[in-house]
């Protein structure tokens, strides 16, 4: 079965689309935690940062460029905002296609809960 963000990317299920290129995209989280809160994602299923391999390093520095993006879109380059990878269990990831969750519009506190 596949994974819920791969039918978001091939668009079996609706989502939020802010971002789209060959490679990225980015949609609004369906459970925001934050004024803003988007998902940046590679196209391709790597289920976690553990599995990034090294040709597919590149998606690392396009997934930067895109927040660098967003973040002036949405207005919060200024303000500043937090970019998050959950990984694994005690990590809290829940959906095993590796994602950054770009949140801001808020004041973050520090530890993370
Ligand atoms: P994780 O817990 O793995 O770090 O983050 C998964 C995120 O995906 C959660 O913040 C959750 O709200 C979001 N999410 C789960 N299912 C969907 C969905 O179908 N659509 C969208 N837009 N977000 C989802
Ligand atoms: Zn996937």
């Amino acid at each position: 079965m596949e994974c819920i963000f791969c039918k978001i990317i091939k668009k079996e299920i609706p989502s939020n689309i802010v971002y789209e290129d060959d490679n990225i995209i980015a949609f609004k989280d369906i459970n925001p935690q934050a004024p803003v809160h988007l998902l940046v994602v590679p196209k391709k299923h790597i289920p976690n940062l553990l599995e990034i391999e090294e040709k597919d390093s590149f998606l690392i520095l396009e997934i930067t460029r895109v927040i660098k993006e967003l973040a002036k879109t949405y207005n919060i380059d200024d303000r500043g905002f937090r970019v998050v990878i959950n990984t694994g269990d005690e990590g809290g990831q829940t959906v095993h296609h590796l994602h950054f969750h770009l949140l801001g519009g808020r004041f973050m506190t520090w530890p993370p809960g």
